[in-house]
């Protein structure tokens, strides 16, 4: 964003609508919510310049059905490229749809770009009630990169089909929130406040000045429940968790180390696993611009936050189930196979021991999920 020279303190705000040029009904469905929309913002947010533009393309994805998060990476690309600050991908094919039913929409807050499909809302019976349901989805789906959650009394409330049903705005209060979203937002980037050439340098001056809006990115995404989405995940850990409690080999290793190196090979295991996900479903090619574009290292930083994040929560509920299983287990039993010789099973620390491994097997178990699947729940704020 630019903020205006000192005769005019207005910042301005650059949105991209990016459709296939050979999509000749999304191409006037652009062209057509340009109008719309320029007149609604300014309406809303008059503390701005609100430029348009829609960029027709000859490399878009092709694929049927497009993949959402396909058209999210090719919008986030070219969002850094020309500098906006939000993107809207559109077409008028139906979406692959991942977690949900149905898709029409599908806003990612990490990549400040959403994409929406034209295809349901065309089933639509007259054009009006296509128009409303356009809006609503553009609406509901704008509200969510800038920062809103859902309401039911508003646009904002989470639909299962665009039917262009009222409520078709945001709320004063959602107003009010998406101004302060935007006037943060409007803060000079920070290669175009001052250039910067060390890498680290520079994350380390995104994360200064970035690091609420990144925490809050990192606690509104499904992180917490991230790795429960997986069923391949789950499966890998479920098994070998099975075993390491069946097996008298793990209680007697369990027994001989340390809890102090216990701690150390806990803390390695999390960051090893988190590593080998992130490297190893090239998570780390998401916003693949080389140059060091504040948006870019952002979105990096968020998607290995998240990563943490979901990990260690993993790791906290894989705790509290080993503890339940070994409070329901007989104690004598277990204490015989961890060799105990009489003294008490040391609890805690046999749960905190069956966790990490839990989560060790996780690691390599997330390395079989579909790449493009952990991306996605990385990635999207939601389908809709
Ligand atoms: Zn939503």
């Amino acid at each position: 964003m630019n903020i205006g020279n000192s005769n005019n303190e207005k910042g301005s705000i650059n949105i991209g609508l990016i459709v296939d040029a050979q999509d000749e009904i999304a191409c006037n469905w652009a062209n057509w919510l340009v109008q719309w929309l320029t007149k609604d913002v300014e309406q809303n947010f008059p503390e701005f310049f609100w430029r348009f533009s829609v960029l027709k393309r000859q490399d878009f994805s092709r694929s049927v059905p497009p993949d959402p998060l396909n058209l999210l990476e090719f919008g986030s690309d070219i969002k850094i490229e020309y500098g906006f600050d939000y993107v809207l991908v559109l077409t008028s094919f139906p979406l692959k749809s991942r977690f949900e039913q149905g898709v029409s929409g599908v806003p990612s807050n990490m990549l400040e770009t959403a994409v929406i499909s034209l295809a349901r809302i065309l089933e639509l019976e007259d054009r009006e009630r296509q128009e409303k349901a356009f809006i609503g989805l553009v609406k509901h789906s704008l509200g969510h990169l800038w920062g809103l959650d859902h309401n039911s009394e508003s646009v904002m409330r989470p639909r299962k089909f665009w039917t262009g049903e009222f409520p078709y705005d945001w709320s004063d209060q959602e107003k009010r929130k998406i101004l302060r979203h935007l006037r943060d937002a409007a803060d000079p980037r920070v290669e175009e406040a001052s250039p910067i050439k060390s890498k680290w340098k520079f994350y380390l001056k995104v994360l200064s000045l970035e690091w609420p809006a990144i925490l809050k990115d990192v606690l509104i995404s499904r992180s917490v429940l991230m790795m429960f989405h997986l069923g391949r995940f789950i499966a890998a850990t479920a098994v070998s968790m099975i075993f390491l409690f069946l097996s008298a080999e793990a209680w007697e290793m369990g027994a001989a180390i340390k809890s102090g190196w216990l701690d150390l090979l806990l803390a390695f295991v999390i960051f090893a696993s988190i590593l080998s996900i992130y490297f190893g479903q090239n998570l780390h090619v998401i916003s693949r611009s080389d140059r060091m574009k504040e948006q870019a290292v952002r979105s990096r930083i968020v998607l290995f936050a998240t990563l943490f994040v979901g990990m260690v929560s993993f790791w906290i509920n894989l705790f509290i189930i080993s503890s339940l299983i070994i409070a329901v287990l007989p104690e004598n039993v277990l204490a015989g196979w961890a060799g105990m010789g009489g003294k008490p099973l040391p609890a805690f620390h046999f749960s905190k021991l069956m966790a990490t491994f839990g989560v060790l097997a996780s690691a390599v178990g997330g390395n079989l999920e579909e790449e493009q699947d952990i991306k996605a729940l990385l990635v999207y704020t939601e389908e809709t």
